[in-house]
């Protein structure tokens, strides 16, 4: 398998090539959602750039199986430990309990993915499935002396490690989070970094979720059940582990010391992180209690593909900021992009291939996309070739080839702007024209002028065209 995928690596900080333990297979982790209160569009980046990422490998030939844990326990409202358990907190906020919170903000979650085209990963696992294998790490690594007991918790001994720094390059005191002027420092702690495996006693006097262990009833740290959870589905080795910029420390930093020390090996080889969505106020984040979610956007007008849109012309190593000025910008090239794919005229062969792609313009334009996305996932490169590919002179047939081949990476339903209008059965005059008269509509309807709204859909349907009103929008068909 030719490895031709460059990527930033946040271990070595630098951009290398990318080459996975076995040939053409790729082990991937992704840290999944503390499932306490809806995704926030933040979040949602991460998902996206991470999404991309692996349909880059599938698209380059790799064989990936992907894995992602769902937070139902152990994180609490500092990640370092402290302040208040996240899932008690959704629970209380609003009177459920936490295996309630966690199934409805799972499949929320879960909904908000699929509107944004991002695939499931091939195995998801709740954190709650997973005590046996958390229990039995903390023992092996109590055995092995990297971790203690403390006022009835169980603690991993930092200064075990020669270097539990690796991920991040900076030093102890730059990185401490433990304790803030409004925290409590926990005592027990032999070294400001160490971290909690097991709670067996903490403050919360009424944690809802509580396992039996060798050190007591408890419940688990947040950081161990990355480790568990991957190796449970992923082995001793991993080829590629992915988050947000937010959990290099201390979530992912944690991680490698607990994996690293238990394994007695190396574990992962790249560390993907994607930057954050900031709005004008700083990073967006869920215990800010305002912030923006796929529903909102929708509510507000925005198919959800345009903050993918939105998402994918920027850089994943870079802040990006919301405006819904710029989200309006990228709505008025999205639907301009359908439509120039949809205007395209193709002839199919019985089969419903495409009837006279040139294949050495295929392979050239092909070769272009792939180039950006090996350039460290460069998806604003990638999206320059779908426009050099329409503006390119070759025929039809080629540049649908194309585009519907690019949209397995770019997931921006690109291919299904195009069926929808041969489903209509319409020409481009014909499909202009009903989405004029559909915008009107929809602009009666606001202004609760329900007469024209009606003369329109009258008006439409003297000309065979058929409207029906769904949740995604108005969906149109021309009756022959
Ligand atoms: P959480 O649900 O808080 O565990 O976070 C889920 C994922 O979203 C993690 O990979 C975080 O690193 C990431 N994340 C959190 N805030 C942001 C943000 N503002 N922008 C991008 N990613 C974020
Ligand atoms: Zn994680």
């Amino acid at each position: 398998m030719e490895n031709r995928l460059n990527i930033y690596n946040t271990l070595t900080k630098r951009v290398e090539k990318f080459v996975p333990n076995t040939d053409g297979k790729v082990a991937m982790y992704t840290c999944g959602p503390t499932v306490y209160h809806f995704a926030h569009i933040g979040n949602l980046r991460s998902y996206i750039c991470e999404d991309v990422l692996e349909k880059t490998l599938r698209y380059l030939g790799y064989d990936v199986k992907r894995v992602m844990n769902i937070t139902d326990v152990g994180h609490l409202s500092s990640d370092a430990d402290t302040g208040e358990d996240k899932m008690l907190a959704g629970a209380k906020r609003e009177h459920k309990t936490v295996m309630e919170i966690a199934k409805f903000y799972t499949d929320a979650f879960f909904s908000d993915c699929a509107k944004l085209n991002i695939k499931t990963p091939d195995v998801v696992e709740p954190a709650t499935n997973c005590i046996n294998e958390f229990i039995h790490m903390i023992e092996v690594l109590l055995e092995k002396g990297y971790a203690y007991r403390a006022g009835e918790n169980v603690y991993f001994d930092t200064s075990k490690l020669k270097d539990y720094y690796v991920l991040t390059g900076h030093s102890e005191e730059n990185l401490f989070v433990g304790v803030r002027d409004d925290v409590e420092e926990d005592l027990n702690k032999r070294n400001k970094n160490d971290f909690v495996l097991w709670f067996t006693k903490s403050k919360f006097e009424d944690q809802a979720l509580k396992w039996d262990s060798p050190w007591g009833v408890g419940y688990p740290g947040w950081h161990i059940e990355c480790s568990c959870i991957s190796m449970k589905h992923l082995g001793e080795y991993m080829d590629i582990h992915c988050g947000g910029v937010d959990n290099i420390f201390p979530h992912h930093t944690n991680e490698i010391a607990q994996s690293e020390s238990f394994l007695g090996h190396k574990w992962c080889n790249y560390w993907f992180h994607v930057h954050h969505l900031n709005d004008k106020t700083g990073k967006m984040s869920k215990s800010k209690g305002d912030f923006l979610t796929v529903s909102l956007l929708e509510q507000k007008g925005y198919d959800p593909l345009v903050y993918r849109m939105f998402c994918l012309q920027s850089h994943y190593r870079k802040p990006l900021e919301f405006s819904y000025e710029v989200l309006d910008q990228v709505k008025a090239s999205y639907d301009k992009l359908k439509k120039r794919i949809a205007g395209l005229k193709t002839e199919k062969n019985e089969d419903g291939s495409l009837k006279s792609v040139d294949k050495e313009a295929f392979d050239k334009f092909t070769e272009s996309f792939k180039n950006s996305l090996c350039s460290d996932i460069n998806t604003a490169g990638a999206l320059t070739v779908v426009y050099d590919v329409l503006k390119a002179d070759i025929n039809d047939d080629t540049k649908k080839a194309l585009v519907d081949s690019f949209d397995y990476v770019l997931s921006l339903g690109l291919v299904n702007a195009e069926q929808q209008t041969e489903d209509n059965g319409a020409d481009e005059e014909l499909s202009s024209y009903v989405e004029e008269m559909l915008a009107k509509r929809t602009e009666a309807k606001k202004a609760k002028d329900f007469a024209t709204a009606d003369a329109i859909r009258a008006e439409l349907a003297e000309k065979g065209i058929t409207i029906k009103d769904t949740r995604e929008g108005t969906v149109w068909e021309l009756n022959r």
